[in-house]
């Protein structure tokens, strides 16, 4: 493990992780959203490696990282005007566009599909690597079906003895993955809601995107459309239950109703919030963050939906939110890893 701090490493210091990716190895580092598990894109060997290292299933295809959108030009032998103009925009950042395949990137990347998702993080140590090595093809760096790791520690648990090295960049600013949209589509489709917020994207492009159900995270996705959308995701050992409500403003009686859920459980903990912690005195209660910071929520939800199988009960509560801006990113999380939910 190599521990570096975003804001003052050397360049030197990331001069073997990008030799082990050129080599064919496997290389787990911090982005702006979660702890990446990278390998040269472009080596078909060593992106399977990826898929045995996480028990990743083979129809669930995986990122392309770049360190300048001039790359996308090796990947991909179509790319819309639209996707143009919001990687110039918002590139570097946590947005994550589909374009055509080149032939070039083999099929264990695209999960057989004619297309390929790529993305230009906004983060040194991401950056610095692609740049140094290759387009980086990269999931999250854990075991598939467990939350994403958003720490170095994370990754250590899910990954140390499989993989050659582990950049540890401390804990990751998101805390969500990126959003994931399809331009090729007419109208655009959301894929997958993420850190950067579908309203943002609408206004920016000047047309409405679609959501579908299961960006929501409610319905299983049609194969070619978002192949990894279909498997449990995100999700604890233990049972969680996520208790939604259509309406959040009345605060505390939404909390009191969570609360009799929670009372049926046994041993239970309460993910909560600032605003509703107070309602579940006598209950094991993890914090997620404040509801008027969608973002702090967000920052803290993989690392609770762990710590979850640490506390030792029989089962967890969520609370649920606002399906706007950062919400609907943190409800598809919240809907694909629970066991069961309660619609009040
Ligand atoms: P992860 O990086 O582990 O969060 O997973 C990446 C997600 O990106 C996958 O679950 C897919 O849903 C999505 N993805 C990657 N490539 C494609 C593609 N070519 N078409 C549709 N979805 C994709
Ligand atoms: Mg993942």
């Amino acid at each position: 493990m190599i521990k570096l701090d975003p804001s003052s490493f050397a360049e030197s210091q990331l001069l073997p992780a990008a030799e082990v990716i050129r080599r064919g190895g496997l290389v787990a580092f911090p982005t702006e959203t979660v702890y990446g598990l990278g390998a040269d894109a472009l080596n078909e060997a060593a992106v399977r490696r990826i898929y045995a290292v996480k028990g990743r299933p083979p129809d669930n295809p995986i990122i392309v990282h770049v360190h300048e959108i001039g790359q996308l030009e090796l990947l991909s032998s179509y790319v819309p005007e639209k996707a143009y103009r919001l990687a110039e925009r918002l590139w570097p950042g946590p947005l994550t566009l589909l374009v055509r395949k080149s032939p070039r990137v083999p099929y264990a990347v695209t999960a057989g599909l004619e297309t390929v998702a790529v993305r230009m993080p906004a983060h040194p140590v991401a950056l610095k690597l692609i740049e140094l090595s290759a387009p980086i093809a990269a999931p999250s760096a854990n075991i598939s079906g467990r939350p994403s790791p958003t720490r170095g520690e994370h990754v250590v648990k899910d990954l140390s003895s499989k993989i050659e090295v582990i950049i540890d960049g401390g804990e990751t600013l998101y805390g969500v993955e990126s959003t994931i949209i399809d331009l090729l589509s007419e109208p655009p489709v959301l894929l997958r809601p993420g850190a950067y917020p579908v309203e943002e994207l609408e206004r920016i492009l000047g047309e409405k995107i679609r959501v579908p159900e299961f960006a929501r995270g409610l319905a299983e996705a049609a194969k070619a459309l978002a192949p990894g959308m279909k498997h449990r995701h995100y999700a604890p050992s233990t049972p969680l239950i996520l208790v939604e409500s259509k309406d959040y403003s009345d605060l505390e009686a939404y909390a009191r109703a969570v609360r009799r859920v929670a009372e049926g459980y046994g041993k239970v903990a309460v993910l909560a919030t600032k605003e509703t912690a107070r309602f579940y005195e006598g209950l094991k209660v993890i914090e997620l963050g404040s509801r008027k910071d969608p973002f702090s929520v967000a920052r803290a939800l993989f690392d609770a939906l762990r710590r979850v199988d640490e506390l030792g009960v029989d089962a967890a509560v969520a609370e649920g939110f606002e399906e706007r801006g950062l919400g609907l990113a943190i409800m598809n999380r919240l809907r694909r890893a629970s066991s069961r939910r309660v619609e009040l």
